[in-house]
C-alpha cells in the first residue's frame, strides 16, 4: 500500500496527476534519515544527531526520545495504519515533523509540532501538512496538541513570526481520504495542464501527452469556461478546432470576432508544430526602432525603476542603472559592457530620453514598462517618449500565432532560435543589484546587466525574424 505522507497531501492541493506520480516514483522517506534532539536545560549547543539506517528506525527513535522527555525533536517520524473508508483497507500514513516542542497544554505535557517556514507567508499546502501532524499526534496521544507555523526562520532556527494553527479535523480526514483514493488509483490521473504546471517536474512528459492528445489546455489566453463552451459545441481536440469555420467558433459564448481567429490559428499553430500568421506586421513596426526594457523595485510603497536597458534592431545593448554616484558615470564591466551609472531614477530616465532622441518608436513588451513611464519619468519626458512607445507584443501576437502556452518574451525568443544567456529571473537580478551595492561585487552586476541585456537583445531578435519572414510562404522558426 503506497503510504499517505505530508508532501503528497501539499503536491494534491494542487495537481493529483503530481501527486500520484511523485508518491508512485519513489519510495519516500526509506532512509536513511537523519534526526536531531535538544534536551532541557542543556540548551541547543547539545543538540544530539542521530541517524537512522531507515525509516522504521527513525521512528523508534523518535517515540524513545519522546518516553525519555526530550524537549525538542528535529525531523521528527511518525507512522500510523488506520482505515480511512468503508472498506476494510488500512492505510499507512506518514509524518516528517520539523520541529516537535514538549509544551504544557491545558494542564498536561504534550508534544506540539512546529511547521518551520524561510518566507513570510503560509499557504493553504502549509495548513494541510500541520493538519495531518496535528491528526497524527492526536491519534497517537488521545487529544489534538497545539500546534504553530513559524514564519521568516533563519539559518540559527530563529522565526521573525510565529502564527497559532487553527486545527479542523474534517478538512484533514477530507484530505486524507481524498489522497488514499488518487494515490491508490492504478493509472496515474489524465494531464489536466494548469498555472502550475510552470514549475512541475513533470511538466516535459505531460506537455508532450497533452500535444498527443490535441488538449485544448494548449490553446493560448483562452479561459476555461470558454475551453467548456467548445468543448460543449463538439469541439473537444485541437484538431477539431483547427477543421472548424472561423465563423462556427464565434458560436461559442466567449468567443467573437476578434478572438475566433486568434483561437483558430494558434489551434493551427500546435498542430503544425509551426508559427502561423495571422496579418502582416504592421507599418509602425516595420521600420524598426528601438527595443526598452526596464526593472523596478518598490520603495516607501512606490514602484520606481532601478535598471533600464535599450538597443536597436541590430541587438547593440545600452544599459544605466541607478548606483552610488552624484552625477551620471559610465563604468565598464570587465566583459566589456559599458553601463552608465545614475543617481536617481529621474536621472534614469533622462539618460534613456537622450540616448533614443531620434524619434523613432520605442518597442517594449508589454503594458508594464510604458505604465512604469507614466507613472515615474519627470512629466516633460513622458511628453517626449509615451507618443513614441509601440507594445511590440500586443503587435506581435495580433500577427503571428506560435504554439507556445506563454508569450512572454523568453518563451517568445527562444522559440525562435535565441540563445538566452544567464538566468531568466527578475527577482534574481534584483538580488545579484542589492549584491553589488552592498558588496561592489562586479561580477554580480555583470549578472543582473547580462539579464537586462538579454531583455532587449531579445526583442530585437523577435523582430528581425519577424520582419524576415513577414510576407514569406513559410514561417519556420528556422528561417
Ligand atoms: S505538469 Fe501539470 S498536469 Fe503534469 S503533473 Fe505537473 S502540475 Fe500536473
Amino acid at each position: 500500500m503506497i503510504p499517505i505522507t505530508a508532501p503528497a497531501l501539499s503536491v494534491l492541493t494542487l495537481c493529483e496527476r503530481r501527486a500520484w506520480l511523485d508518491t508512485h516514483a519513489e519510495q519516500p522517506d526509506d532512509g536513511p534519515l537523519t534526526l536531531s534532539v535538544e534536551w532541557a536545560g542543556r540548551g541547543p549547543a547539545m543538540l544530539e544527531e542521530h541517524r537512522a539506517a531507515d525509516w522504521a528506525g527513525a521512528v523508534e527513535q523518535t517515540r524513545r526520545w519522546m518516553r525519555q522527555g526530550a524537549a525538542c525533536i528535529y525531523g521528527a517520524c511518525f507512522e500510523l495504519h488506520v482505515p480511512l473508508d468503508l472498506s476494510d483497507r488500512v492505510y499507512t500514513i506518514r509524518a516528517r515533523i520539523d520541529r516537535l516542542m514538549r509544551v504544557e497544554h491545558v494542564g498536561r505535557v504534550c508534544y506540539a509540532p512546529v511547521l518551520l517556514r524561510e518566507p513570510m507567508a503560509a499557504d493553504e499546502a502549509d495548513r494541510g501538512v500541520l493538519d495531518l501532524w496535528v491528526w497524527i499526534l492526536a491519534a497517537l496521544d488521545g487529544s489534538p496538541p497545539p500546534a504553530e507555523t513559524w514564519l521568516g526562520v533563519d539559518a540559527l532556527g530563529r522565526a521573525r513570526r510565529r502564527l497559532p494553527h487553527d486545527y479542523d479535523e474534517t478538512r484533514v480526514l477530507d484530505a486524507l481520504t481524498r489522497a488514499a483514493d488518487v494515490l491508490n488509483r492504478p493509472d496515474a490521473p489524465a494531464v489536466r495542464l494548469i498555472e502550475a504546471c510552470k514549475t512541475c517536474p513533470h511538466q516535459i512528459a505531460c506537455h508532450a501527452i497533452a500535444r498527443e492528445d490535441g488538449a485544448l489546455e494548449l490553446l493560448y489566453g483562452v479561459s476555461r469556461r470558454v475551453r467548456e463552451g467548445l468543448r460543449a459545441a463538439g469541439f473537444c481536440s485541437l484538431a477539431e478546432v483547427a477543421a472548424a469555420r472561423v465563423d462556427e467558433l464565434q458560436m461559442v459564448k466567449g468567443i467573437g470576432p476578434a478572438t475566433a481567429p486568434v483561437i483558430h490559428a494558434n489551434a493551427r499553430a500546435w498542430l503544425t508544430g509551426r508559427p502561423v500568421r495571422l496579418r502582416p506586421a504592421p507599418d509602425v513596426c516595420c521600420s524598426g526602432g528601438w527595443m526598452f526594457d526596464l526593472e523596478t523595485l518598490e520603495r516607501r510603497g512606490q514602484i520606481v525603476p532601478w535598471c533600464m536597458g535599450w538597443c536597436d534592431v541590430s541587438g547593440r545593448a545600452q544599459i544605466a542603472l541607478i548606483g552610488p554616484v552624484q552625477t551620471p558615470e559610465v563604468l565598464a564591466l570587465p566583459g566589456g559592457q559599458q553601463v552608465t551609472l545614475a543617481p536617481d531614477s529621474d536621472s534614469l530616465w533622462e539618460i534613456f530620453a537622450a540616448a533614443v532622441d531620434d524619434g523613432r518608436p520605442i518597442f517594449h513588451w508589454s503594458g508594464y514598462d510604458a505604465a512604469i513611464l507614466r507613472a515615474t519619468a519627470p512629466p516633460a519626458i513622458q511628453a517626449v517618449l509615451d507618443p513614441r512607445l509601440q507594445d511590440l507584443h500586443r503587435h506581435f501576437t495580433r500577427s503571428i500565432s506560435l504554439p507556445l502556452r506563454s508569450t512572454s518574451i523568453k518563451a517568445v525568443s527562444t522559440y525562435l532560435g535565441y540563445p538566452w544567456p544567464g538566468y531568466n529571473e527578475w527577482f534574481a537580478a534584483y538580488l545579484d543589484y542589492r549584491y553589488w551595492l552592498d558588496s561592489g561585487a562586479i561580477d554580480a552586476l555583470e549578472r543582473a546587466c547580462l539579464y537586462q541585456r538579454a531583455d532587449v537583445e531579445s526583442m530585437a531578435w523577435v523582430w528581425r525574424w519577424w520582419m524576415v519572414t513577414d510576407g514569406a510562404p513559410d514561417l519556420n522558426p528556422e528561417a
